[in-house]
């Protein structure tokens, strides 16, 4: 292996001990920061990752409240339940778990959410102010990619970053934040022509596909950094990311590994953002 490895699991904790140490500050003077977790629904893989949240609170001195709803719920009790925690002081985040039942508008759920506890980073102001660079809370994993590529320090400004896939939860919110970290950036989707030829450009690359193998050692140019946000089953039911990681190893400078690269970012950086709408109610309350 020539790559290094970025150990997400490594710098989670480091991450972490900062957050339980402003979490124990906070509490200490009456403002326990309260994450409340929302799951519409039986979807397997949705109640382990918020099992990981409500387990990753509690470790680290937050207060978690989990209401978990069958899948008829309607979109109007949703946004009802919503209305309550906004106006819990308690609560000072609020994560409804993705993807919701199909009769459930998100965008209208996701409105619902008052904007200083959307600790997701979704809602329409957050997402909109953060093309200005101003967003009140980032998106956890493009979030925590950014810290990953600091924690190497990683000269982002005047590098060639290309990211594959563009939803609004990874691939668009990271473009922006890798924009403003002074990098020149390349969207690719399902309908980009030639992948390689942008990826072999790149110094670094991010891949938030969902598709095995979308990079190939032959895609990477030599010491590149590459972050692999994809989590998916081999054919043999393991666990892998989007990035071919045993020959790609091979090629690139700096390599995050699935599982223990940016998943567990992902959560880290959501106990950091409610730790910040704590900070900023309590600030609010003594102004
Ligand atoms: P998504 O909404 O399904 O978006 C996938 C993106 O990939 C789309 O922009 C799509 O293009 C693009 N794409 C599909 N096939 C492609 C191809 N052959 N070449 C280039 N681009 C292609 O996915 P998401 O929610 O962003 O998640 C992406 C992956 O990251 C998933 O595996 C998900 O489980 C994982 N994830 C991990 C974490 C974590 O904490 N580690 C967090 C969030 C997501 P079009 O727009 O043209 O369809």
């Amino acid at each position: 292996m020539t790559a290094n490895l970025i150990d997400g699991n490594d710098l989670a904790k480091k991450i972490r001990s900062e957050v339980a140490a402003r979490s124990a500050v906070l509490t200490a003077r009456g403002h326990q920061p309260g994450l409340a977790v929302i799951l519409v629904g039986e979807d397997p893989a949705s109640q382990v990752y918020v099992r990981n949240k409500i387990k990753a609170c509690k470790d680290n001195g937050l207060y978690s409240s989990f209401e978990h709803y069958p899948y008829d719920l309607t979109e109007a009790q949703l946004v009802a339940r919503i209305d309550d925690l906004n106006k819990n002081p308690k609560i000072h985040g609020i994560l409804v778990q993705l993807p919701l039942p199909k009769h459930i508008d998100t965008h209208k759920v996701i409105e619902a959410i008052a904007v200083e506890k959307d600790v997701d980073g979704f809602h329409l102001s957050n997402a909109g102010a953060l093309m200005t660079g101003a967003a009140l809370f980032r998106p956890c994993t493009p979030y925590g990619c950014i810290k990953m590529l600091e924690s190497i320090s990683f000269p982002l400004q005047g590098t060639y970053a290309v990211i594959i896939g563009t939803s609004n939860i990874v691939g668009k919110p990271m473009a922006m934040m890798m924009l403003h970290a002074g990098a020149t950036v390349t969207l690719c989707n399902s309908k980009t022509r030639d992948l390689g030829s942008h990826t072999r450009k790149a110094d670094v690359i991010i891949a938030a596909v969902g598709r095995p193998n979308i990079v190939t050692a032959d895609m990477v140019k030599p010491g590149a950094a590459v972050i692999d946000v994809g989590i998916n089953r081999d054919n043999a039911g393991k666990l892998c990311g989007d990035v071919d990681f045993p020959r790609v190893k091979d090629v690139a400078g700096w390599i995050t590994p699935v599982p223990g690269g940016v998943g567990p970012m992902t959560i880290t950086m959501l106990l950091v953002n409610t730790i910040e709408a704590t900070e900023n109610a309590l600030r609010k309350a003594t102004k």
